[in-house]
């Protein structure tokens, strides 16, 4: 056991995403980034319990399964949205029986983009650690979460300083990373074979569609991984690029996707919105594939242009193709070491570690 902390240690009740079971691929990064934060935490003598919606697995991690009906997720709105819950909803579920519970932990850590877990802090005795994992959607959780910035200072952390600045009240947010890898699950590969990837939530935001674009430009392979969020949307892409070389190998477990990542050239992110971090830039790194991405949002924090990828205009097709023509420029032993040192989950975990000893006090 790693106890890497002189400090006691924690007994840490983590809530999941309400908007789809752990392991079902619909709440995106923050299914890995829970995965890799508890097990790093449970790994240095803390003890962890996670609460979420039924039907969840998330490897050896005890998970108090909750029923109920999930939520909207929060990307799929306008800015003026109303708060809106369904008949029995699975958040409320979880939260009543964080309440129920709390007294046995020393600390809650919500991951869930969503109005109810801000509202309900002050009716907590245990402190709440807030990740907030999206950029700023509808104005009534934008809201909610600034009453807890200033109600509750320190506990509303953010991935990145981009994502931060989305919202009116960026000063008040903590920094703390977004997630962080165990190298040792992703297998380093020195030489590529002719093909490219593209990995997340096909929905629209993800902007798909410029990454088969420059596909169908370059001529070259595009391996695409991820769950289908959106399948009209996926429909179209086909329907736009009939000739593309594409290939979805469909939503895979860890295991499998850097298997099929790491013998990629490079990966292409393309998001249009304000991605608050990107999980799969730092897996993508893990394996030595460099990442081009869009200079926007926290794939242009995590990369550092010319050394592990190269960051390219927002929304430009033509400054993705031109590099891809450069990735050979890139040293692949460079991609991997980011993420053994600044994205590894013992250095994201010493983060988290030292913010919840600050809000335990
Ligand atoms: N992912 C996966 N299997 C796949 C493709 C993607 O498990 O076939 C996971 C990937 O590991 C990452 C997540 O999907 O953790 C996408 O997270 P990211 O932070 O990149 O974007 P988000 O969905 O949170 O906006």
């Amino acid at each position: 056991m790693n106890i890497s902390s002189p400090q006691s240690r924690l007994k840490i009740l983590i809530l999941s995403t309400p908007v789809g079971a752990l392991g079902s691929g619909l709440g995106g990064g923050v299914e890995l980034t829970i995965a890799n934060l508890a097990t790093e935490l449970r790994s240095r003598g803390h003890s962890i319990e996670i609460i979420a919606p039924i039907d969840s697995e998330l490897g050896d991690l005890s998970i108090i399964q909750v029923p109920g009906e999930l939520q909207l997720t929060a990307q799929t709105q306008e800015l003026a949205a109303s708060i809106v819950m369904p008949g029995n909803p699975v958040l409320a579920n979880m939260w009543a029986k964080a309440r129920e519970i709390q007294a046995d932990y020393d600390i809650i850590f919500n991951t869930a983009f969503d109005w109810l877990p801000f509202y309900l802090t002050p009716f907590f005795d245990r402190p709440i650690a807030h990740f907030v994992s999206m950029g700023s959607q509808i104005a009534a959780i934008d809201l909610a979460i600034h009453k807890v910035a200033v109600g509750y200072p320190g506990s509303i952390g953010v991935c990145t300083r981009t994502q931060a600045e989305t919202f009116s009240f960026a000063d008040l947010c903590c920094v703390v990373g977004g997630s962080g890898v165990d190298p040792a699950v992703y297998e380093y590969c020195a030489a590529p074979e002719d093909a490219l990837a593209w990995l997340g939530r096909i929905s629209p935001e993800k902007a798909l569609e410029d990454a088969v674009a420059a596909a169908d430009r370059t001529g070259i392979k595009l391996k695409i991984m991820g769950k289908i969020q959106d399948p009209d949307y996926w429909t179209q892409i086909q329907r736009d690029y009939p000739n593309a070389p594409i290939e979805y190998l469909g939503f895979l477990p860890t295991h499998e996707l850097q298997q099929a990542l790491r013998t990629c050239q490079g990966m292409l992110m393309t998001p249009r919105w304000v991605e608050a971090f990107g999980n799969v830039a730092i897996e993508a790194l893990a394996c030595g594939v460099p990442v081009i991405a869009y200079r926007r949002g926290g794939p242009a924090e995590i990369i550092t242009d010319g050394k592990t990828g190269f960051l390219v205009e927002p929304d430009s097709v033509a400054g993705l193709v031109e590099a891809i023509g450069r990735l050979s420029e890139i040293d692949r032993a460079d991609c991997r070491r980011a993420a053994e040192t600044v994205f590894s989950q013992s250095a994201w975990g010493n983060v988290i570690e030292s913010w919840f000893y600050r809000l335990v006090g």
